[in-house]
C-alpha cells in the first residue's frame, strides 16, 4: 500500500466514526470495484433505484451493473416528455435507494452539496428510503468552512464550465457569487445529521472520482 493509500484508509476510518455519531452509516472501499460490490450488497434484489446526475457514478460503472437486471430503475433519461420527467421526479421520492455523489465531505462527518434545480439535494434531505452517497477521497476537505469553499470555489465553477452555462466563473474560473440566470448554484445544503438512523449511507472510495 502506498503512503497515500494508507493515509486514505486512516482518515476514512476517522471519518466513518464521525458519520456514525451523526446517524450516518459509512464504509471505506479501497477501489472502485469494491465500492460497486458494497453498493450491490447494500441494495437487495427487487429494490427500486433512482439517481442524480453524477460524474462519480459514471466513473464507478455502477449504473451498468444495476441495469443488468434485478432492480426497478427510475431513469430520468428514459422520460420523453416534460410531464413524464415531472412524474418520474415525483416518483423518485418513494424509491428504495437514491444514488448520488457529494461535492465535499469532512472528517467530522459533514456532507456539503450545491444544486441547481434542487431535486438531488431534496432526495438527500427527504423522501427515498435510503440514500447511498459515493465519494472519492478527493472530495475530502479538512473542515466545514474548507468544504464550503471547495464547493463554491472549485466544484461549482467546474460544473458550470462542464455545462457551459456562460456564468462569470466560466470566463475567469472564479466564483463571484453571481445571480446569472443560468447558474447551477441555487441550493447549498449542509448535511450534519440523519434524522432516520442509517438512512444516509456513505461509501468512501480510495480513489479520485468526480470533481
Ligand atoms: S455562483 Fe455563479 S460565479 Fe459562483 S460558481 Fe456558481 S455560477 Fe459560478
Amino acid at each position: 500500500m502506498t503512503p497515500k493509500q494508507r493515509y486514505f484508509k486512516l482518515i476514512a476510518e476517522t471519518t466513518i466514526k464521525s458519520f456514525a455519531k451523526r446517524q450516518i452509516e459509512a464504509f471505506y472501499c479501497e477501489d472502485k470495484e469494491s465500492a460497486v460490490q458494497k453498493a450491490l450488497e447494500l441494495m437487495p434484489q427487487g429494490s427500486s433505484i433512482g439517481w442524480g446526475g453524477s460524474q462519480t457514478l459514471g466513473q464507478l460503472g455502477l449504473m451498468d451493473r444495476i441495469a443488468q437486471g434485478g432492480y426497478t430503475l427510475y431513469d430520468r433519461l428514459s422520460a420523453k416528455t416534460p410531464e413524464a420527467v415531472r412524474e418520474m421526479k415525483r416518483d423518485l421520492f418513494t424509491c428504495d435507494y437514491f444514488l448520488m455523489s457529494t461535492n465535499a465531505f469532512t472528517p467530522d462527518g459533514h456532507l456539503v452539496n450545491m444544486d441547481g434545480t434542487g431535486n438531488r439535494v431534496a432526495y438527500l434531505c427527504y423522501g427515498p428510503q435510503n440514500v447511498l452517497v459515493f465519494a472519492g477521497m478527493n472530495k475530502l476537505a479538512p473542515d466545514l468552512e474548507s468544504a464550503i469553499t471547495r464547493v463554491r470555489q472549485y466544484a461549482a465553477p467546474v460544473n458550470n464550465v462542464r455545462l457551459d452555462t456562460g456564468t462569470p466563473c466560466t470566463h475567469n474560473g472564479k466564483c463571484s457569487d453571481c445571480t446569472h440566470e443560468k447558474t447551477v448554484c441555487c441550493q447549498l445544503v449542509i448535511t450534519r445529521f440523519s434524522a432516520a438512523p442509517g438512512r444516509i449511507k456513505v461509501i468512501l472510495v480510495g480513489d479520485e472520482l468526480g470533481f
